[in-house]
């Protein structure tokens, strides 16, 4: 059964009268089949329209050879007159980023000779790959002659051409398809074979940014907004560059330099800090003498790499047990143990067992957490440090 395809004769139909000629029951689904439709199935990488049958909803829509089959989710009768009305808002968008899409791919072939090998024009993402590699500039280049192409508002043709004339034509998407094909043509910028509906005049399509790129496969993929979209990912990423540029005060077209400077800025005062740990830790290691039998600090925040080194010496000038503790009483603490006298890891184990700490280590140096108070670890430490533990 030949559905009508009123998308073909009028892009921009938004509502058309039908006859319901089938409708057949498949799971919760139906399937119907009208005379004629604006409705416009999946395929080529693009969804199907969505919209109503009077006031049933159409979820999904398929082809099948020359039918096209409308899910919806209440049954229909045969020989009914109804009404159908596409989402037009969903369809427009869609319209916006495949012309689009024709424009960008037309321009690279004819600039690069590449092909589009895989179009996806998904809710959010609509995306392209080519088979040769492009540089960021030369995406730029393509990025405003499609806009130029936008610009001259030039129409877009549709045409059926017979097997002659299509002998005899140079365009993409060449591909043996039995029956009439369908030939998209702008001029200047693309030929390609096509069924899907496309905006009358490339004016409608709106700007056409490519947002961004990445390897794939031995070519690119190239991700595209176009119309409407692109106005909305303007709106969102105003915003934000609006919020960093008040928290910077910053110029808007200034905000990366402002925060090359905040990262020189926090890179400077993390040398500062770790300066001033660093001077802390050799005013303690002076104070390690021989005669300390074990030792302990006990420190909100510190750098463990600092930390490690400090407790390293510390270890060698001790008699006991040299540890160094990172954390408060609630938290618990991260702690770095060493000693050349006591086999840490045993110790280690007596230490865990009492404070619920997991970690270990080398017999001299041992690293791990723990819960507990800073005094009773403290008093842990003087009473077994210096006791050689027993396995
Ligand atoms: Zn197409």
């Amino acid at each position: 059964m030949k559905t009508k395809r009123l998308y073909y004769q009028d892009s921009h139909l938004k509502e058309f009268q039908a006859t319901v000629l089938e409708c057949s029951g498949v799971g919760e689904v139906y399937e119907i089949v009208l005379d004629q439709t604006a409705f416009f199935p999946e395929g080529g990488g693009q969804s199907a329209d969505t919209g109503f049958l009077d006031e049933v909803l159409v979820i999904d829509v398929q082809e099948k050879g020359d039918t096209i089959y409308h899910k919806v989710t209440t049954a229909i009768s045969p020989g009914m007159k109804v009404t159908g009305r596409i989402d037009y808002e969903n369809r427009f968008d869609k319209m916006q980023q495949h012309s689009g899409e024709h424009i960008v791919s037309g321009l690279v072939h004819n600039t690069f000779g590449y092909n589009n090998v895989g179009f996806h024009l998904g809710k959010e993402l609509v995306t392209m790959d080519f088979d040769g590699k492009l540089t960021q500039e030369q995406l730029r280049v393509i990025e405003f002659q499609a806009n130029q192409a936008v610009a001259n508002n030039l129409p877009i043709q549709v045409s059926y051409p017979s097997r002659e004339e299509l002998s005899a034509l140079n365009y993409r998407s060449k591909i043996e398809i039995e029956g009439q094909i369908r030939i998209i043509t702008i001029p200047g910028y693309d030929v390609c074979a096509c069924c899907a509906p496309h905006v009358k005049y490339t004016g409608e399509i709106g700007i056409i940014k490519l947002t961004g790129m990445q390897n794939y496969k031995s070519g690119v993929r190239v991700t595209m907004l176009c119309g409407f979209r692109a106005l909305q990912d303007y709106n969102k990423k105003e915003e934000n560059i609006t919020q960093i540029s008040v928290a910077l005060s910053a110029k808007p077209y200034e905000t990366a330099l402002a925060v090359e400077h905040l990262q020189n800025e926090v890179k400077e005062n993390r040398a500062k800090i770790q300066h001033f740990q660093q001077s802390f830790l050799d005013r303690e290691l002076a104070g390690i003498t021989g005669e300390t039998e074990n030792y302990a600090i006990f420190l909100e925040e510190a750098d463990m790499n600092i930390l490690r080194k400090f407790v390293d010496e510390a270890k060698l000038r001790c008699k006991g047990i040299c540890g160094a503790f990172v954390g408060d009483n609630k938290r618990g603490y991260h702690y770095i143990l060493g000693s050349c006298k006591v086999n840490l890891r045993d110790y280690v184990k007596l230490l865990n067992g009492t404070f619920a700490g997991k970690g270990g280590g080398t017999p001299e140096m041992v690293q791990g957490s723990l819960l507990g108070c800073a005094d009773e670890i403290r008093g842990f430490l003087n009473q077994s440090g210096s006791l050689s533990v027993e396995e």
